[in-house]
């Protein structure tokens, strides 16, 4: 009887134990990167700060060997996905060993998150259960199913194995993304049109494109060597107990100079929101100041983010009050006159027509 109560006590204390760490901790995030074709130490670095100016999240790296490296090497690679709650994926390279998938699988199947970021769905190919999480990835043509969204009407399309484009992008440029899922925790608040920064938009990705949930897509303009269609953005997929999150955006060459995928704050607010619902299904983080609009970016170095001044994407300045671009923008379009124009298509606003 003492020995029942002793058990009853201790899983008492757990529990309160368990509840208030949840409380008054910040959500453990774990990066996993080392082989990309991107510069993926400066992905990190910019993913982590970003993490970081949210202040809801303690983040740590793991970093795998290199390409080509020995089994052994390989071997002492063993990250705890299970001491997360969620993983952020900027890795894009060799296949893991057997037993670091069947650690991610089981991780994920038991609730794990998951967020996919750029090049992360472009590895494993030949992987089924990761073709599964992430429902689309760099693929050629005949690997899987293309989605499409219809800018009308919102429905997603599907096209067969073979049939249309396979994985690739145009010219980077700044894109116009749309909010699908107004609902959704990730999206909710956010404007239903912002100006991303320049940045690769890939399209045809290719995979079984089971159970999706399409949170936002973008025109991919054939001038920019598009493909004329509403491309997926970023998307929600259900695994087992746990969630997967993959967005296309974020690229950064290696010897790339300007960081305005990495740093738009529109790419930041996608990032720690898709983090924090990955981990909790929830989310708590608010919309920062200078949050894109339709029509201008917002490029802003992730220490310099405001997550607690946030005010609503309404509310964020963007053109003066009355002018010609804030007239068009209410009326929901963009101000034609030539000068507005041409600031737009460099990601800034007219300052003649919108005086400070
Ligand atoms: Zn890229």
């Amino acid at each position: 009887m003492k020995r029942i109560f002793l058990y009853a006590l201790g899983s008492v204390c757990v529990l309160l134990f368990s509840s208030a760490a949840l409380e008054a901790g910040n959500l453990r995030v774990l990066i996993v990167d080392g082989q990309n074709n991107h510069d993926w130490r400066e992905t990190t670095r910019a993913t982590r700060a970003t993490l970081l100016a949210a202040g809801r999240f303690d983040v740590d790296v793991t970093t795998t060997p290199k390409k080509k490296a020995s089994l052994t090497d390989w071997a002492a690679w063993r990250p705890e996905f299970s001491d997360y709650d969620v993983i952020v994926s900027n890795y894009n390279g060799e296949l893991w060993p057997q037993e670091v998938r069947r650690d991610f699988m089981a991780y994920v199947e038991a609730g794990g998150g998951v967020v996919m970021v750029h090049a992360a769905n472009n590895p494993f190919r030949d992987w089924p259960e990761f073709n599964q999480m992430i429902g689309l990835g760099w693929r050629s043509a005949e690997l899987g199913r293309r989605v499409t969204i219809d800018d009308g009407t919102g429905e997603v399309r599907f096209e067969g194995p073979g049939e249309g484009r396979g994985a690739g992008h145009g010219k980077q440029h700044p894109y116009v993304v749309k909010v699908r899922r107004p609902d959704h925790p990730i999206m909710k608040g956010l404007p239903v049109a912002w100006l991303h920064g320049k940045d690769e938009l890939y399209h045809g990705q290719r995979g079984p494109a089971e159970n999706m949930t399409v949170l936002s897509s973008a025109f991919s303009a054939e001038d920019t060597r598009g493909t004329g269609a509403h491309e997926p953005i970023t998307w929600v997929i259900p695994y087992g107990r746990g969630r997967v999150v993959t967005t296309v955006l974020g690229h950064h060459w290696p010897g790339q100079e300007d960081f305005d995928a990495l740093h738009c704050v529109g790419f930041q607010t996608i990032l720690v929101r898709s983090t924090e619902w990955a981990a909790t299904q929830e989310v708590t983080l608010p919309i920062p100041q200078g949050f894109p609009t339709a029509n201008a970016v917002s490029i802003v170095e992730p220490d310099k983010v405001s997550w607690t001044a946030a005010k609503s994407a309404e509310a964020a300045p963007r053109f003066t009050a009355g002018s010609c671009c804030d007239k068009a923008a209410k009326a929901g379009g963009a101000c034609g006159h030539g000068c507005c124009k041409k600031a737009r298509a460099s990601g800034t606003v007219c300052v003649a027509c919108n005086p400070r």
